[in-house]
């Protein structure tokens, strides 16, 4: 059924994340969690009772899809504009043409984690989609995530040599 409010950019981004193959990706990916669907604002989908446990967050977006373990009003009582920061993701989907949006996406969420120890807090989309819409805490720039990633080399170099040296 067609809402009579959806906005004629909404029409395009919807019709845009069906063609460049973001919204059946997450359709895909909804039905092999045995999601329940229903139609949303803004021309989203909505997935609820998703049942796999990856990825971890209350709610994300695969194209025009949104994706959840639980419903979106559940998660709406606690973060009341989650669906206004997943509709962002959806356009990040559509000016990146699609699935480019994966791997720049995980680029964006490895340098947060490097800058912070947190995979959102500098991330480049969650930042434009809003973090505390998203439920996200900002974390400071501490360089966490490159203290841990530069003690775990560290740990690696060193181990073999104290092996060695004890075995001599
Ligand atoms: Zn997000």
């Amino acid at each position: 059924m067609e809402s009579p409010t959806l906005s004629r950019a909404h029409r395009i981004r919807r019709l845009g994340n069906l063609l460049n193959l973001s919204s059946p990706l997450g359709l895909a990916i909804a039905r092999l969690g045995g999601a329940r669907f229903s139609s949303g604002p803004y021309g989203l989908s909505l997935a609820e009772g998703f049942r796999l446990r990856f990825p971890p967050a209350g709610a994300f977006a695969v194209g025009n899809v949104i994706i959840t373990r639980h419903t979106i009003g559940a998660v709406s009582r606690h973060h009341p504009d989650v669906l206004r920061h997943e509709s962002a993701h959806a356009w990040q989907y559509f000016w990146c043409g699609g699935l480019p949006f994966l791997p720049l996406y995980a680029l964006a969420a490895g340098w947060s984690w490097l800058r912070t120890g947190d995979p959102a807090s500098r991330n480049l989309f969650e930042r434009t989609a809003g973090l505390v819409r998203g439920g996200y805490h900002e974390a400071p720039v501490t360089n966490a995530g490159v203290r841990r990633l530069a003690g775990g080399l560290q740990t690696l170099i060193e181990k073999p040599s104290r092996l060695a040296e004890r075995s001599r």
